[in-house]
């Protein structure tokens, strides 16, 4: 075992990460730069000296090269995965291909990483995995909804997001416009207080919302700062073409986002096909005004009669009277579905 014992006393201890590293010079790199940037580190040299430093010491993150002598750095997060299901852990490999990077995403790492890497990317991924490590024993999950338009959100997952409010999640918001010509930054300010979430308003010119940068860009940014475990944005069966877009970016920029759902806009297709039900009856007098604020109308009107019954047509889906429906993207995180319903399989896409 080749600990490092002299991590420097006087820096802010940011978290404690072990390095499963057999070449010793990469080992030795990887340890000091995460020192310099104030976390301890220490590294073991193989999956078996990895399991007995673990059953020792706390980590808060894990970076583990795929290659190791004896098991390997596969078979190491698959049994660290099931005895430690919080602990986060990057994959490290200097063969960064599709079918290491597909195995990696199965075997449920957090984080994918190629060799050789800076010191920065090195710290900023190191964060991003604390940051989820920590989340994730406290039990709370952080939230992001994504929309084209500011006002999409509320009146397509509203009831969703005041729900994770109420069990504790972290709410964020994210419209990749200003909504110039509609409801603007005041109406999705006060509609994001309703929500209690943090709102990230961008002013990309509408018509300009694009599948690629600057949206992928500008999502990837919120995605970096907030590290959520659930991402929702809009299906993909949308009339609209910047809904689309915005669907394609946000896919894009979530794909190491363990659960990435789409919801059901007014502009959805008959194409759109939930397979995930969230029940919102508690929530629906809220959320309606929370729509309200959003576009900017007041109670009664036909969005919100639209809004109510939409709810209620889809809650004979989910065994309640009103649900928010929702596509699965993708969802990786074996947490428990939310709904009976949201045990038929996940569309994977
Ligand atoms: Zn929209």
């Amino acid at each position: 075992m080749t600990t490092n014992p002299s991590s420097p006393p006087a820096r802010v201890r940011r978290g404690h990460v072990l390095v499963v590293e057999d070449d010793a010079a990469t080992a030795r790199y990887l340890v000091l730069a995460l020192q310099r940037a104030g976390y301890t580190a220490a590294s073991v040299g193989d999956a078996v000296a990895a399991e007995r430093y673990l059953a020792d010491n706390d980590c808060d993150a894990l970076l583990v090269d795929i290659g190791l002598p004896g098991p390997s750095g596969f078979e190491l997060v698959r049994e660290l995965k099931e005895a430690r299901p919080t602990l986060p852990v990057a994959l490290v490999t200097a063969y960064a291909n599709m079918d290491v990077a597909v195995r990696a995403l199965r075997s449920e790492v957090d984080d994918f990483l190629a060799k050789p890497i800076e010191p920065p990317d090195l710290v900023e991924a190191v964060d991003r995995l604390v940051a989820r490590g920590r989340a994730a024993e406290a039990g709370s999950q952080r939230v992001l909804a994504v929309g084209a338009h500011p006002d999409d959100v509320a009146v397509a997952v509203g009831g969703t997001l005041l729900r994770h409010r109420f069990e504790g999640d972290e709410v964020a918001v994210l419209s990749l416009t200003g909504g110039d010509g509609g409801p603007g930054a005041e109406a999705a300010a006060r509609a994001a207080e309703l929500l209690d979430a943090q709102l990230f308003l961008f002013d990309l010119p509408v018509g300009e919302v694009t599948d690629g940068e600057p949206a992928v860009g500008l999502v990837a940014g919120v995605i970096d700062e907030l590290v959520p475990s659930v991402v929702y944005t809009h299906s993909l069966n949308d009339q609209r073409a910047d809904h689309r877009r915005a669907h394609h970016a946000t896919l894009a920029a979530a794909r190491r986002i363990p659960t990435v759902c789409c919801y059901e806009g007014p502009s959805a297709t008959v194409d759109f096909r939930p397979v995930r039900f969230v029940p919102i009856d508690p929530f629906v007098d809220a959320k309606l005004e929370v729509v309200a604020a959003a576009v900017g109308v007041g109670d009664g009107s036909p969005d919100q009669e639209l809004v109510r019954a939409t709810g209620r047509y889809w809650g004979r889906f989910g065994g309640a009277r009103y649900c928010e429906p929702l596509e699965v993207a993708w969802d990786t995180s074996g947490r428990a579905a939310e709904s009976a319903a949201a045990a038929v399989a996940p569309v994977t896409g």
